[in-house]
């Protein structure tokens, strides 16, 4: 049976960095991460409400650990970009079928390639991905000036690679996959509708996550651009922003 809830909305689909936990290393809000569990809570035990789940490009080990830190033990959560679901109900992970063999063998290949380039500047391969690649230096600059040369070194190799900065990362990442796509998988399997799904992110890479939703919104800190596609901005930053942006669900 779908997860139907009595108001507007059953579903809200969430994005984690600069939404749920800042995007820097600094500690996590657990005051603010535990009033989105207590909502959760409500959510899955009354049904009057959407329960919240994470789409995140985030290795999936991590957002399973926030997935099950919200509380929610109903709905598949989404990592790496839309490469992994993981599923609370009973604890599997799925790969996106369409990720060949090839897709990986390139994959490595690139990880082999950006070490070769970058990793005597100090360029580091975050670890935990699987069939992507992002990359972290502590100068932010540094990091956003090699942007250009890597999306050059793929497209000369014809490698279906995505290269896209966020606000601290390098995400190299299948083209064939995205949030959008786990989303659709997510959806089929679930039978959650888009017209009664919301959604919320802060960057460019979120737009996969608006265009699959019926409405979208942004904490404060976001992207001039992001915002631009949402239905509602809310004047508070991070999970402050995302409660803000649960409560005009309700209305
Ligand atoms: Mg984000």
């Amino acid at each position: 049976m779908p997860f139907r809830t009595t108001g507007k909305y059953d579903l809200v689909i969430c994005d984690i960095d600069g939404c749920l936990s800042p995007e820097s290393h600094a500690p996590i809000n657990i005051a603010g991460l535990s009033r989105i569990a207590e909502h959760n809570r409500l959510a899955i035990q009354n049904r009057d409400r959407p329960v919240v789940t994470l789409c995140s490009g985030r290795p999936i080990g991590f957002v399973e650990c926030l997935c099950r830190l919200i509380q929610n033990t109903q709905v598949p959560c989404i990592g790496e970009n839309g490469v992994w679901l993981w599923r609370p109900t009973d604890n599997s992970f799925e790969c996106d079928p369409a990720i060949t063999d090839e897709h990986l063998e390139t994959v490595h290949e690139a990880r082999k390639l950006l070490r070769s380039l970058f990793h005597a500047s100090g360029v580091i391969q975050q670890p935990g991905k699987s069939a992507s690649v992002a990359l972290y230096h502590p100068d932010t600059d540094y990091l956003r000036s090699i942007v250009p040369t890597i999306a050059e070194e793929f497209q000369k190799r014809n490698w279906p690679i995505r290269v896209l900065m966020t606000w601290l990362y390098i995400n190299c990442d299948l083209q064939h996959v995205n949030k959008a796509t786990a989303i659709d998988r997510l959806m089929t399997q679930t039978g959650f509708q888009r017209e009664r799904t919301a959604g919320i992110g802060d960057t460019m890479g979120d737009r996969f996550i608006a265009e699959r939703v019926s409405w979208f919104g942004c904490p404060a800190n976001s992207e001039a651009e992001i915002k631009e596609a949402a239905t509602y901005v809310s004047t508070h930053n991070e999970v402050e922003g995302v409660l803000d942006i649960l409560d005009q669900l309700a209305h």
